[in-house]
């Protein structure tokens, strides 16, 4: 590594930024991570880490901290709204025989483990600093703080996620994400004793559920349903007459949720940032460079994929031009693959077609995401 790529200063403390802070950190170098949150985001929600998303967080280095925080398992159940089982998703151990195939996790257990680790390692993480500007000039670039402190650093990784604009300051090919008219919601639940791996169950037309354990004690209850969530209803009685619709084991779950459940409405996202995602010495990760629809796993895997990368192509780096260009060519055709089919998956969600064999799309995403980026 020359001179030149020292200090890096990552925008956004979430799921990518905390990943490529490490990822620099254990490279050596000098890592500044700012997030505009006063407090890490403590959402009531689980992540699915696949197999391709445990793979790389074994690559860097927190693997075992996973496990202890999250539930492994192996293989997934597929039923349909009386019950009967499907068929069985496999779930394909690639992150080494030490490791299990897959794991379901808390978001803020997930976040909080990956915090700890960033800071181990040396990186200065500074919260209520929302970065408003980022200037480049003589191969430095300057992040301007809310405040009027400023930050230099030798390159930038802007991981601000879907919602913010400060791409489009950035990116003039940028466009804000559109809103699938999708409700997602998530809730956090007793774990039903028998669940010992994840059940996607189908209800009405457009509505999945998925329950993931993520604690011996705990269950994450993901409810997809059409269009946006009706105003003037508890959530939890939302959910209760929703969850009318599943299987029995599903309907059990009612019981479980009431006004004290933590529960969660996220906004289904959909972009891709038109290459290439980098600009100088600032290279956008994460969300705000593709966030995809939330189906099968990929929004988060590919997020820390991209922080993977990176990992690997610090080593050897001499310089942003080169690094970028690197990244691009081992990101952008992959990422390009796994959004169509996340898309086309979302399209089928939101218009049924009796053409569409979910199964087959699931399978070719599997074989895509198995071959390491
Ligand atoms: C409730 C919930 C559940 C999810 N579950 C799953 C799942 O099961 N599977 C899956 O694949 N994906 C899931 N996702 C999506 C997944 O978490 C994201 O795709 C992934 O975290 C990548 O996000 P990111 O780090 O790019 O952006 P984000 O997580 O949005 O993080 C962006 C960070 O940037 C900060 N920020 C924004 N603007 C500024 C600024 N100007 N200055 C400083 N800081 C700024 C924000 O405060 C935030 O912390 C879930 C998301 C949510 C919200």
């Amino acid at each position: 590594m020359t001179q030149r790529l020292v200090r890096v200063c990552v925008i956004g403390a979430g799921l990518a930024g905390l990943c490529c802070a490490l990822a620099a950190a254990s490279r050596g170098m000098r890592v500044q991570l700012l997030d505009e949150a006063a407090e890490p985001r403590a959402l009531a929600a689980h992540i699915e880490v696949v197999p391709s998303m445990l793979r790389d967080l074994v690559a860097l280095g927190i693997g075992d901290d996973c496990v202890r925080a999250g539930f492994p398992y192996r293989g997934i159940d597929v039923i349909d709204r009386y019950g009967r089982h499907l068929h069985e998703l496999p779930t394909e151990r690639l992150a080494g025989p030490r490791f299990p195939a897959a794991l379901g996790i808390r978001h803020d257990e997930l976040h909080r483990l990956l915090e700890r680790a960033a800071l181990h390692r040396g990186v200065a993480l500074r919260r209520a600093a929302r970065a408003q500007a980022v200037h480049q000039h003589a191969g430095v670039a300057r992040v301007d703080i809310d405040g009027g402190e400023a930050v230099e650093a030798d390159f930038v990784v802007l991981a601000v996620g879907a919602g913010s604009e400060l791409p489009l300051t950035l990116f003039p090919h940028a466009r804000p994400a559109s809103e699938l008219p999708q409700s997602w919601w998530y809730a956090l639940l007793p774990r039903p004793v028998d669940l010992d791996r994840p059940l996607i169950a189908y209800g009405d037309a457009g509505h999945r559920a998925v329950l993931v354990p993520v604690r011996h004690d705990q269950a994450g209850l993901l409810l997809t349903e059409p269009g946006v969530a009706p105003e003037g209803i508890a959530p939890a009685e939302h959910l209760r007459r929703a969850l009318a619709t599943f299987a029995p084991r599903l309907r059990a779950l009612k019981p479980r949720l009431d006004e004290h459940t933590p529960i969660t409405l996220r906004p289904a996202r959909s972009a891709l940032l038109q290459m290439p995602w980098y600009r100088g010495a600032v290279l956008a990760v994460g969300d705000c460079a593709h966030a995809l629809p939330p189906h099968f796993g990929q929004a988060a895997a590919q997020a820390v994929e991209d922080a993977r990368v990176l990992a690997d192509l610090l080593d050897g780096a001499t310089g942003c031009a080169e690094l970028f260009d690197a990244f691009e060519r081992r990101r952008a055709e992959r990422v390009r693959r796994v959004y169509d089919l996340t898309t086309t998956a979302a399209r089928w969600d939101l218009q049924p077609d009796s053409s569409a064999d979910l199964n087959r799309l699931m399978e070719g995403l599997a074989q895509t995401v198995a071959q390491p980026a």
